[in-house]
């Protein structure tokens, strides 16, 4: 597993989240001292603002973040944008009254993170980026500003090779015989960095992997698991099930949507007769459940323990007017400002081990 030595156990309770107004910024605890007794640096408060709490992924990202920041014995307030700019905007701005000392935004617009630093930058208060990647020109516009996420590359080459592999393994996955790969696609959110570059990457892997593709439909259903129903069945309908070979979604609500499509027309249900192969994304819960029950073909871990963690870490660090090093955060730490959290490859060899 891809356990960094500063990620967690489990650790139930939440963070206290209420707060009026908080002390002087910074702390003269070390967040050595802190994490050893769970309660140093008492007045280090961040304020964190998610795109959205109802979001499978972002859900584990959340529960890292709050564990990470209990432990590191900082304070840590999350408020749900609601999917609104706008609102996100405004909660910001609470923040910044109500005095946090760093903040750590999920943007619900990955293009509109520059009002959002300049409020950070007129305030000298750090600011850290999850999931949702601000564009070079915003990253570069403060000094104080980071991002923490995950190459979207790399979860997209690694679902195509699941895909790839699966077709190398079961020629007769080739239902038409033609040698193509006859597929179709459910993408996440337009314009999200991990929508647009897991949909190229993964039908490249597959193409590198020596087969040919056509796709046969593809749209988007917002990363969300009845809108891919929906949309599932609308290719059905379009394409009919048997010119269906394979099932590439950009997330596993997304995937598991599909598959409860597929299940209405009595396949991915146990007979291998009738199984179209299927791939997301995050490997939440109920995927490794799917890939179980054998109903989703595999997935790729997205990080949220890691990634959650090391978003408090940052803060944390900086609060404490430490360098952002891979010594100080527990993460390499690219161009000084990047900390990418790895995928991992999630196949029927190895998905026990992701179950928690
Ligand atoms: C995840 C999706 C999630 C999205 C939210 C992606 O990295 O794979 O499941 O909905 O982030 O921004």
């Amino acid at each position: 597993m891809n356990k960094k030595k500063f990620a967690l156990g489990l650790v139930g309770a939440a963070t206290v989240l209420t707060l009026g107004a908080c002390g002087a910024r910074g702390g003269s605890s070390t967040s050595d001292e802190s994490a050893d007794t769970g309660k140093g640096g008492g007045e280090k408060l961040i304020g964190g603002a998610i795109y959205k709490f109802d979001d499978t992924f972002m859900t584990g990202v959340r529960t890292a973040m709050t564990n990470a920041a209990k432990e590191a014995g900082v304070k840590l307030e999350l408020v749900d944008s609601q999917n609104k700019q706008p609102t996100q905007n405004e909660q910001v701005d609470t923040f910044i009254t109500k005095g946090v000392q760093a903040l750590a935004v999920n943007p619900v617009d990955r293009t509109a993170a520059g009002p959002i630093i300049e409020k950070a930058k007129a305030k000298d208060l750090p600011i850290v980026f999850i999931n949702r990647e601000p564009e070079e020109a915003d990253m570069n516009s403060y000094d104080k500003v980071w991002y923490v996420g995950a190459k979207a590359e790399q979860s997209g080459t690694q679902s195509g090779q699941i895909i790839a592999d699966y077709f190398e393994a079961n020629p007769e996955a080739d239902k038409n015989g033609d040698g193509v790969i006859q597929y179709v696609m459910l993408q996440g959110e337009p314009g999200h960095q991990d929508a647009t570059l897991r949909t190229e990457y993964s039908i490249k892997a597959i193409e590198e992997a020596g087969f040919k593709t056509e796709k046969l439909a593809a749209d988007t259903a917002m990363w969300d698991k009845a809108k891919a129903t929906d949309l599932m069945k609308s290719f059905l309908t379009g394409q009919g099930v048997d010119k269906i070979e394979a099932v590439i979604a950009n997330n596993d609500d997304m995937a598991l949507g599909a598959i409860e499509a597929l299940k209405a027309e009595g396949y991915n249900t146990g007979d291998p007769a009738k199984f179209i192969p299927v791939v997301g994304v995050d490997a939440t819960a109920p995927a490794l459940e799917a890939m179980k029950d054998g109903s989703l073909l595999g997935t790729v871990l997205n990080d949220a323990v890691n990634q959650g963690t090391a978003t408090i870490n940052v803060a944390n660090a900086v609060m404490d007017g430490k360098e952002v090093n891979e010594a100080n955060v527990g993460y390499p730490v690219t161009d000084g400002k990047y900390i990418w959290i790895d995928y991992v490859k999630v196949t029927k060899d190895n998905y026990a081990e992701f179950m928690k």
